[in-house]
């Protein structure tokens, strides 16, 4: 699903440049969920990135679900993210004027899917995330674990190939962050999703079916 090769991304230059990723190279299998784990400034957010078309790597190449991303122009990264990839972020990242049913629905109003057929698919997904009673309610409205979880409901809406989570439990209280890990643990299996997620969770490495380590832009043996 993805295979990286030799991926570097240098930050400014001279003096000032910061080598976030050194040559970076590994395998995603379909299905398989990853975890990304290394401390803060490591290189997991632009690995991430790198990865799902956000930005482009100086050196080598990424290929996910058959497509080469570093080759791809800003339409090509476009139709990328609207189809194939999805992302989930530490800060969640949902519009605070759209209920969460709203929210889910965006990635389906994107691709034009039919208005009942979207209703169908976020209500499923509100069902799977546990957050069938909340639908009419706004994020600011919502616990912060329930707000990560009509995000994991959002990205999984388009039923994408891969998605991308950067330290999602980050924000949440532990207890909150291994309910929301568990969860997506769970889907991965039920919607057979492939996922690479950036985390220093325990939990969470223990819930991943493999653990790439990460320091100062290198993957360790
Ligand atoms: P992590 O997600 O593991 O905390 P990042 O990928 O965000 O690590 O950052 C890796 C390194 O690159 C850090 O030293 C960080 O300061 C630097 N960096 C990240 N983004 C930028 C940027 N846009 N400009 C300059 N330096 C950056
Ligand atoms: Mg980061």
């Amino acid at each position: 699903m993805v295979r990286a090769r030799g991926l570097s991304r240098t930050y400014g230059d001279g003096a000032q440049a910061v080598h976030a990723l050194r040559e970076v190279s590994f395998d995603v299998a379909p299905g398989e969920m990853v975890a990304v784990v290394g401390r803060s400034g490591s290189g997991k957010t632009t690995l991430l990135n790198l990865v799902g078309g956000l930005d482009r790597p100086d050196a080598g190449t990424v290929v996910v679900d058959g497509t080469d991303v570093s080759a791809l122009d800003d339409d090509g990264l476009s139709r990328l993210r609207r189809e194939s990839v999805s992302y989930v972020f530490q800060t969640f990242g949902l519009l605070p004027v759209l209920t969460a049913a709203e929210n889910v629905g965006v990635p389906l109003r994107m691709r034009r899917t039919p208005v009942a057929e979207r209703e169908q698919r976020v209500a499923l997904l509100l069902d799977l995330v546990g957050l069938r009673e909340h639908a009419g309610q706004r994020p600011g409205e919502l616990s912060g674990g329930q707000q990560q979880r009509v995000a994991i409901a959002r990205a999984l809406a388009a039923s994408p190939r891969l998605l991308l989570a950067d330290e999602p439990t980050g924000e949440l209280d532990a207890d909150t962050g291994r309910a929301v890990m568990a969860l997506l643990r769970a889907l991965v299996e039920s919607e057979g999703v492939t996922v690479l997620v950036a985390t220093h969770d325990p939990v969470m490495m223990s819930l991943a079916d493999r653990v790439l380590r990460i320091g100062d832009g290198r993957l360790q043996p």
